[in-house]
């Protein structure tokens, strides 16, 4: 179709000016909106970004995800001024939907350039900015690139239904092809001269502050001057921001792990140069408890923020699979090698743009098992939206939540991994497992949706249709049903790491413990304790104990076999009951009838962020204060994500 003029350019000009709109997709390789981009054959280009208050105030997103964005988006700029020194990533600092059409107004486009996302807001974004383009005679060039199968095509071929296993999308996607990788990108045209780029007068209005909510206000200890300079930023020049913009200190970063395209290609250059690793991945095997290097690839961020394309992973791992196949050599197979795991991924994506909205909340969601929960969500407006408040039914589950979320359960396994999120953005697959079972239905029953949001602060490779999927998969409300199969904090990481090397790099006050006592500290004798430099007392809220003056570390927060009981009956009773969230008793309460589900202290909270306040009467008992753990638990199958099969030796 030939493109049509806006109403604003002279119709007869034969000038194209193409707006490239990054958003997942902070790549020059293998990057289908680009290269459609360049096929429209541009007289002017202006690659840019729209810095979305939504995504600044109403998603929660911690300090390490910043920073990993914002390499992302300078490393990408660097590689549009070595393609042209013209040229960089121009950013921009207002909502996409009042700004673009402030953009193609005064840069005169002819056309806007954008790779697809099926996430719900930016469907929702997208078909607003269409709407608006279609209004003002911009064409509009969408591609697909994201994800290995264009999720709607799957959705499509699933006859709507949303994929709910790997044999599912399998089968779904049989016949459609991922697509080849696309050539290199040698060199971008010149966007318009400085003066015409120049926006200083344009109007401020739209959707530039936080609309009355910050998510993420507690990250925020300097001025938040990110919408206050214009829409070219505080030196005028459209430039990437610095932590500082968004009132973040870079002092409260902490990940080690770094974003931007040359990044990703770098590492994943270095994993397929390793064709036993690539050849024999399999994922059941990688250790959890392996860090510098962890087991896995740890490209999942850079799929996030698309500074990887995932058809070039899959591609360069098919190669080095099919030498290895070629020299006849082994090679594992879907779904637990590598291919199987990006294929996981499409998975969800399909579901979730089967269901919208509603896949990442318990209401309205026709494949979430219905199970009282604590720390049930809260919902408003007439389609039921989490509202991004919850009521905290019960204190108790309450202070379980903070201390599963603050690293300081007593369970060392737990604790460490809960401080490797926190401080560095990302864990292990089955590091993420055990957490996940540990908080809902292995131990603390609390709901799904506080650990998804947990998650969604602070991974650097958050994903909402990964992480909504997978932490349904973990609490058995979608996905995977075996409830029975927990989790023990203890037996599953001594299994790994018998030494406890994990636990003493991110519990480092009990790096002295014998390995006896390493996943169960509270079982070593006091002089032991003593000796090696800290005592297991409190609950955590201080990390010295006042008698001995020593390093403190928590005592269990529960007794783990008691606890493991009781939610397997309440998840027997759940299951036994039957409702999912779309049944009219789950979306109009009445659920609380059938599961006598009573609020203990009535209190909705409305921040996420606030710690528990320093328990005045810590209890200084020198005793263990719950019975002994029990030795072996049976544990989940933790050699795949397929249910059924049997843990490999
Ligand atoms: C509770 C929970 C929450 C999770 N939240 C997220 C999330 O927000 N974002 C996210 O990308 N992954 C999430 N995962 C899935 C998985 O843990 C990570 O993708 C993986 O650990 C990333 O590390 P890697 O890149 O080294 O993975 P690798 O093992 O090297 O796998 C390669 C790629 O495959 C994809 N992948 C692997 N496993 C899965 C899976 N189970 N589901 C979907 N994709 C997968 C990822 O894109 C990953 O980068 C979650 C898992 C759990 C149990």
């Amino acid at each position: 179709m030939p493109p049509k003029h806006p109403k604003h350019a002279n119709p007869t000009s034969s000038h194209r000016t193409v707006l490239l709109w990054h958003r997942t997709d902070l790549r020059i390789h293998d990057s289908p909106a680009l290269i459609a981009a360049l096929a429209l054959h541009p007289t002017t280009f202006i690659p840019i970004w729209t810095w979305d208050p939504h995504y600044v105030y109403h998603s929660r997103v911690g300090p390490n995800r910043w920073r990993f964005l914002l390499e992302c988006q300078s490393d990408l700029s660097s590689s549009y001024t070595k393609l042209n020194p013209k040229q960089k990533l121009w950013v921009v600092r207002e909502a996409p939907q009042t700004v673009l059409p402030k953009l193609w107004k005064a840069w005169g486009a002819t056309h806007l350039v954008f790779e697809k996302d099926t996430d719900a807001y930016a469907r929702e974004r997208d078909e607003e900015v269409i709407r608006l383009a279609e209004e003002a005679g911009v064409e509009v060039v969408v591609r697909s690139g994201r994800t290995l199968f264009d999720p709607d095509g799957v959705v499509r071929r699933h006859k709507g239904e949303p994929t709910m296993s790997m044999a599912q999308l399998r089968k779904a996607a049989e016949g459609m092809e991922v697509e080849g990788v696309l050539e290199g990108v040698t060199r971008v045209p010149d966007p318009w001269e400085e003066g015409r780029m120049d926006l200083g007068g344009l109007e401020r209005e739209g959707l530039v502050g936080n609309g009355g909510g910050d998510l993420n206000a507690v990250y925020r200890t300097g001025e938040d001057t990110e919408y206050t300079a214009g829409v070219m930023g505080p030196k005028g020049d459209f430039g990437v921001p610095e932590m500082g913009e968004l009132g973040i200190e870079d002092s409260v970063v902490t990940t080690p792990h770094r974003g931007g395209e040359s990044v990703a290609l770098r590492v994943l250059e270095e994993c397929v140069r390793d064709e036993e690793y690539v050849g024999m991945f399999e994922k059941p095997k990688t250790s959890p408890a392996e860090f510098e290097p962890q087991a896995t690839t740890l490209l999942s961020p850079h799929l996030h923020f698309g500074s990887l394309s995932v058809r070039k992973f899959w591609w360069d791992v098919h190669e080095a699979i099919e030498r290895r196949k070629s020299r006849k050599k082994p090679v594992s197979s879907v779904p637990t090698n590598l291919p199987g795991q990006l294929l996981f991924r499409d998975m969800y994506f399909a579901a979730q743009a089967a269901l919208g909205y509603r896949f990442a909340q318990t209401e309205g969601n026709r494949i979430a098992k219905f199970v009282p929960w604590h720390l049930p969500s809260n919902y408003s407006g007439k389609e039921h939206r989490l509202d991004g408040t919850y009521t905290v039914d019960d204190p108790q589950a309450e202070i379980w939540f903070r201390r599963w979320k603050e690293g300081r359960t007593g369970f060392p396994w737990i604790d460490a991994l809960m401080r490797q999120l926190k401080q560095e953005g990302w864990i292990h697959h089955l590091g993420r497992h055990s957490v996940a079972c540990f908080l809902t239905r292995g131990g603390c029953y609390v709901n799904w949706e506080r650990g998804a949001e947990v998650f969604e602060e602070w991974l650097i490779d958050h994903e909402t249709a990964c992480n909504v999927g997978n932490w349904m998969w973990l609490s058995c409300t979608a996905f995977f049903s075996q409830y029975f199969r927990c989790y023990s904090p203890i037996t599953f990481g001594k299994k790994w790491d018998p030494e406890g090397h994990f636990v003493r790099r991110y519990c480092p006050e009990l790096a002295q413990f014998d390995k006896k006592y390493i996943y169960e500290p509270w079982k070593a004798p006091i002089a032991d304790q003593k000796k090696w430099k800290c005592r297991v007392t409190g609950d955590g809220t201080s990390d010295k104990d006042s008698n001995s003056g020593l390093t403190a570390y928590p005592k269990p927060m529960f007794d783990f076999d008691e606890r493991r009981e009781f939610c397997i009956n309440q998840m027997k009773h759940a299951y036994k009951v039957n409702l999912h969230g779309d049944d009219p008793k789950v979306m109009d309460g009445s659920w609380k009838d059938i599961f006598d589900f009573e609020v203990k202290d009535g209190t909705v909270l409305e921040e996420a962020n606030q710690t528990i306040p320093e328990d005045e009467d810590e209890d200084e008992d020198e005793n263990p204060p719950h019975k002994r753990q029990r030795e072996t638990t049976e544990e989940e199958n933790p050699a795949s994500d397929e249910p059924h099969r049997k843990q490999k030796k």
